[in-house]
């Protein structure tokens, strides 16, 4: 399909898609499965073309001593790009300071929980009858009563008008017998998921996870479990051999040159299915939502602190990287980024780089010309390691967390979150939303409660969906970069 027409399809698809799911929200979550037969589409051709790619390209090399700098050179450009991706989000967040309240008692106390000091109320067979209660506070069994003058806690169960049925009592963690009797103040709070309470890991046990992750234990698990680093590491290793056996290999090695290109082939027909698919992702996820009018209170209750990841991921995305693009890759950004929208809009819509990567390998092989065993090499590796929107937006989240909270953060404070972000970011899988729980770990890092991720929960599935497409924008830059220094070095060792 021609770039143009495919770009107006999908186009179409998104504001199609956000209309349904915007506007008519059970519509959109009803035709989600129609996105999700377009992810398990990307998601079946995954790993084949994983193996296929990097086989197939490592033989073309002609000598395996030429991967060494190619990884040095891979690795170095990715840690490059995501260092000055966080300390753009770093500069930024303490600049705009989205996390100050803009009056005293205005907005975070507001993301707290709602504090109510003045409200009435009395507690009747497991009731919480209040004096008045706005009938805009949206409370849900994500949310926990505190009764300010007692300071107790119980979760709220249900709510019909001013009652509301709660769980069982607890104080400072112990729980209580019956509770009774009428009183003066009370406050709602979100409560955090467990599994992020329950997150005992720390940034070097991730660190230690990525390095014994690298070593397959078992193959076709790693496979079935699309764990994407192994599998690199396996096909590493037979690529690197098989170019080495002579006639032998040979067989072998057209084996995969032929997988490869019927792979690619079906790429190319998924293509077709990416402006209803990814409409219908849309559709699904803003329905899931509510639909705008679930969705924008949201988005506008933390206004600050989206719009200061949103515009440290533009600058990162519009500014930093096609300078580097420019600079290093002698690529002009309009005709390169315009060939990789595809890429883009799919990670938009899926939010998981691992299920866009035959997207990106298309656009980078068939549109903007990066040679295949560049590609099939760099392209695998960026999409589970290189997360330079993941790694901004962890560092303006952590800081926006310490505002919110009122806690100052000094040099060695943020420097340790400039390099725990970093490594969060190459921690996470390119699934969504795993920046979020690799996110824990930076808060640990420096001490901050975890609790403080229930403040951005609501919002994070599109915060997701922007970093994504930033990680794989990354990952198409470096292509094209690092495609050109090979050959560059091949040309002078001939
Ligand atoms: N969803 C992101 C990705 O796949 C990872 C994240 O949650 O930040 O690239």
């Amino acid at each position: 399909m021609q770039n143009n027409k495919l770009l107006i399809g999908i186009i179409t698809g998104i504001v199609a898609g956000s209309c349904i799911g915007g506007f008519f929200p059970e519509a959109g979550v009803s035709i989600q499965f129609i996105g999700d037969l377009f992810i398990r589409f990307l998601m079946m051709i995954v790993m084949p073309l994983i193996i296929a790619a990097m086989i197939s390209g490592i033989c073309r090399f002609g000598d395996v001593r030429k991967l060494g700098p190619l990884g040095a050179k891979t690795i170095t450009f990715y840690l490059a790009t995501t260092a000055l991706s966080v300390l753009t989000g770093i500069l930024l967040v303490l600049f705009i300071q989205p996390g100050q309240p803009d009056t005293p008692s205005g907005e975070s106390s507001v993301l707290q929980g709602t504090v109510l000091e003045k409200t009435e109320y009395r507690v009747e067979n497991g009731i919480v009858i209040l004096e008045n209660l706005p009938p805009e506070t949206s409370l849900t069994s994500s949310h926990s009563l505190t009764l300010l003058d007692r300071n107790i806690s119980a979760r709220v169960a249900s709510r019909e008008g001013n009652r509301l049925a709660v769980g069982s009592w607890e104080k400072n963690g112990t729980p209580l017998e019956q509770v009774s009797g009428s009183g003066k103040g009370i406050a709602f709070q979100k409560l955090t998921p467990e599994r992020f309470l329950e997150e005992k890991r720390t940034i070097t046990d991730i660190l230690r996870e990525v390095i014994t992750g690298l070593i397959p234990r078992n193959i076709f698990q790693s496979m079935a479990e699309n764990d994407i680093l192994p599998v690199i590491t396996f096909s590493l290793f037979l690529g690197a051999v098989l170019s080495t056996l002579g006639e032998q290999g040979r067989p072998v090695i057209e084996f995969f040159n032929g997988l490869n290109e019927a792979i690619m082939k079906i790429i190319h027909l998924v293509m077709y299915a990416a402006p209803v698919g990814i409409g219908a992702l849309i559709a699904g996820r803003l329905g899931e939502a509510g639909g705008f009018t679930g969705f924008l209170p949201e988005l506008l209750r933390l206004g600050k602190y989206a719009f200061t990841v949103i515009a440290g991921l533009l600058i990162h995305s519009m500014i930093i990287l096609p300078l580097i693009l420019k600079l290093f890759g002698k690529t002009g950004l309009k005709k390169f980024a315009a060939n990789t929208s595809p890429a883009l809009l799919t990670a938009f819509s899926t939010a998981s780089s691992s299920a866009t990567l035959p997207m990106t390998v298309e656009c980078a092989e068939k549109k903007n010309d990066v040679s295949p065993r560049t590609a099939g090499f760099v392209l695998p590796l960026g999409a589970t390691i290189n997360m330079d929107g993941t790694a901004l937006y962890e560092a303006v989240a952590v800081i926006f967390i310490a505002q919110i909270n009122g806690i100052t953060l000094g040099v060695p404070e943020l420097s340790i979150i400039f390099l725990t972000a970093t490594l969060a970011a190459i921690g996470a899988a390119g699934i969504p939303e795993a920046g979020l729980v690799t996110m824990v770990l930076v808060l640990k890092a420096v001490n901050l409660p975890i609790e403080g991720i229930s403040l951005i929960l609501a919002i994070d599935w599109f915060l997701d969906r922007c970093r994504t497409t930033v990680n794989v924008w990354g990952d198409s830059v470096g292509a094209k970069v690092i495609d050109r220094f090979v050959r560059l070095a091949n040309h002078q060792s001939r």
